[in-house]
């Protein structure tokens, strides 16, 4: 191919996703509003569409509303072409969903996870998938792709290179996972694809600059910056539940000491509740219970984790000076009993310059910021890959 062709063919490649995407994200909508919106030619918009309803990605709905004149056909983003799977692999939960293109949850399953093997936790990952791709409905495409949110340090391969919360070191699940089902898979780390979820589908919307806090047994964190996921040099970014908050502190399990989540975590919390109990081990929901019947020693327990997640994040916007910061995972359904601590200790300790503008936000989809995270960025690729296969 000469440079020349090369380039139009590019060029084709590139309006294709600028249709396909402006009709996802706006549809219904019309061939003269994606030209108008879009600037394209309108003879280039129908032959571009005519290519997305042939390949099933696009349908066309009865006439829309028109201002006078022939009424315009509207075209639809066939969300239901095929389907993704996404899964967060936790320290006490694995959970996984199936959604369509859209990101709509077709069904969901969350299994119980305890320190498991990895043999073990293979087994348990494959009848998950394998239970989920069995409920999809039939389309045209199928299961694009699995992706898998792990709590850990992975490289750009998908390699676990360190997980300390599963007590794993040098994993790799991502080669088993594709000769078993065929389809493509992508490990990645469960608080990016958190950060991820909240700005596709949560109250990250909209927010350029936002950091994703994940708060479950370890926390993490995804950092995204001008609208992009930071991901660091080697991928390793956001292990902020492994800063320093105090040199002289506990061993944490990662190899360092005084690490920020073995103060504000969950398993730092209930490490409080249940130290020294006789009675039987209580987990979040049962501390949550206590909570809320104002159980004065859980309160105050709440109290010690809200200030040290304030302490960390008073790092955070000192480091980052972000618009917002969204707690999510397990832990943000402690919010009543976290927020006023956590906004005291920020106030208390932030530079008086940044005047306390970033906002601080509890998920509303506490565990599912990074599961619908993930199967997004499996629709995402699919799509990249039909959009920009070589012909
Ligand atoms: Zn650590």
């Amino acid at each position: 191919m000469t440079q020349t062709t090369w380039n139009q063919h590019l060029v084709k490649k590139e309006n294709k996703a600028i249709v396909i995407n402006i009709i996802k994200e706006q549809s219904p909508i019309s061939r003269a509003e994606i030209a108008q919106k879009t600037g394209l030619n309108k003879g280039t918009v129908s032959s571009l569409v005519a290519e997305l309803i042939e390949d099933h990605l696009v349908t066309e709905s009865g006439p829309g509303v028109s201002s006078g004149g022939r009424r315009p056909v509207l075209l639809l983003f066939n969300q239901v072409a095929g389907y993704s799977i996404g899964i967060t692999l936790e320290v006490n939960y694995i959970l996984g969903i199936l959604t369509d293109f859209q990101g709509n949850i077709i069904i969901e399953k969350n299994d119980p996870h305890s320190q498991q093997s990895v043999e073990e936790t293979m087994k348990q990952l494959k009848e998950l998938i394998a239970y989920l791709i069995k409920a999809a409905p039939h389309s045209s495409y199928g299961i694009v792709g699995i992706s898998i949110g792990a709590p850990g340090i992975i490289n750009k391969d998908g390699d676990i290179l360190l997980a300390p919360n599963l007590g794993w070191k040098d994993v790799s699940i991502k080669g088993e996972l594709e000769a078993a089902f065929l389809i493509p898979v992508l490990i990645e780390n469960e608080a990016n694809l958190g950060a991820y979820g909240e700005k596709k589908f949560g109250s990250g919307q909209g927010i350029e600059n936002l950091i994703y806090i994940s708060m479950g047994i370890g926390v993490g964190s995804g950092i995204i910056i001008n609208g992009e996921l930071y991901k660091g040099n080697n991928g390793f970014s956001g292990e902020l539940g492994h800063m320093t908050i105090d040199t002289n502190g506990p061993k944490c399990r990662c190899g360092n000491k005084g690490c920020w989540e073995l103060y504000a975590s969950e398993k730092a919390l209930l490490n409080k509740v249940n130290k020294g109990k006789k009675q039987h081990y209580l987990h979040l929901d049962d501390v949550l219970e206590l909570a809320r019947s104002s159980d004065p020693s859980v309160l105050s327990s709440f109290d010690e984790i809200g200030h040290y997640l304030g302490i960390g994040m008073i790092n955070i916007i000192h480091t980052f000076n972000p618009e917002k910061i969204i707690i999510g995972n397990r832990m943000a359904n402690a919010q009543t009993f976290l927020e006023d601590q956590v906004e005291s200790t920020i106030k208390k300790h932030i530079l008086p310059l940044y005047q306390f503008n970033t906002e601080i936000a509890f998920s509303r989809l506490p565990i599912h910021s990074s599961t619908l995270g993930a199967s997004a960025i499996s629709t995402e690729n699919f799509l990249n890959s039909y959009l920009f296969k070589q012909e």
